[in-house]
């Protein structure tokens, strides 16, 4: 028997990278997934993947800093599957790294709306459907950008969403343990996926800052991974195995964030 059998998880961005790989990862363990996108192609690829090895998974539409869009991207996960166990909050973008002058208050609000108002729209909309069902697991992307390293230059409007990411899902593990909800954060270093084809890099030269690091990298595997290695994490995370485990933030980098 698998390890999600039964449950329902609902997956942000699981069109691509870590979302993609985890709602694979899941619908493996027996979960029945909808992944919520704005890349409906991807998205219905990543579905079919998954019918082809014998699981469930449904696609919808949904921009995750649009209130109306998680709403109704909810209700069909629930009208879909008779409702909701896990939450995977997850969507999210680069944006834009530029100078502190440079950002453009358009630039700043894109990626606080994404990263962390989708987060927490997800969240909101989820939490009635979690507490109907008696508990449930909320998880949330966030990274070690902002968390653990300050490293990227012109990632201002990055990190802080990543930051905020971390504090929310503490706030929410505290108000939710009450009803069974279980909240963590998983914190991804560098992952192969498509997220720096659409960052977008302005003048960032001007402003980094040289650091002699030794030579080599002393974390595991270089410090790289890939999004299965943040889906098993997920996994662990979302499933019985961690079941006295609540408001974490799990560091996914072979410890790559120890030294920078
Ligand atoms: P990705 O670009 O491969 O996937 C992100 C997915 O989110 C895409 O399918 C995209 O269409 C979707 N998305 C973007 N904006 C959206 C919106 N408004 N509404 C709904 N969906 C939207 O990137 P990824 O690396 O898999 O990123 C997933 C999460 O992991 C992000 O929150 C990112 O910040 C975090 N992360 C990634 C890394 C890394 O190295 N890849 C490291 C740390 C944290």
């Amino acid at each position: 028997m698998g390890m999600l059998e039964g449950k329902v998880a609902f997956i942000t961005g699981g069109a691509s990278g870590i979302g993609a790989g985890t709602a694979r990862r899941f619908a493996q363990e027996g979960a029945r997934v909808m992944i919520a996108d704005v890349q409906a192609e991807e998205g219905a690829r990543v579905c079919d993947e998954i019918a082809r090895a014998g699981g469930e998974a449904g696609y919808v539409d949904c921009n995750v800093s649009d209130p109306e869009a998680v709403r109704a991207a909810v209700a069909a996960t629930v009208s879909r599957f008779g409702g909701l166990d896990i939450v995977f909050a997850n969507a999210g973008i680069n944006g834009v790294w530029a100078p502190i002058d440079e950002l453009q208050p358009g630039e700043w609000d894109r990626t606080l709306d994404i990263n962390l108002r989708g987060t927490y729209l997800t969240v909101h909309f989820a939490v009635p459907h979690l507490k109907a069902r008696g508990g449930g697991s909320i998880l949330i992307t966030s990274s070690v950008n902002g968390t653990r390293t300050f490293s990227s230059p012109g990632a201002s409007a990055y990190s802080t969403s990543k930051a905020g990411q971390v504090a929310f899902m503490k706030m929410i593990a505290l108000e939710l343990g009450r009803h069974q909800i279980r909240c963590n954060a998983v914190c991804p270093g560098l992952i192969h996926t498509h997220i720096g084809e659409r960052t977008e890099q302005r003048h960032t030269e001007e402003i980094g800052i040289e650091v002699e690091l030794p030579q080599g990298s002393p974390a595991l595997r270089g410090g790289e991974g890939d999004p299965v290695d943040v889906a098993d994490t997920c996994l662990f995370l979302a499933s019985d195995l961690g079941r006295h485990v609540s408001g974490v933030e799990v560091y996914v980098d072979g410890g790559a964030s120890l030294l920078r």
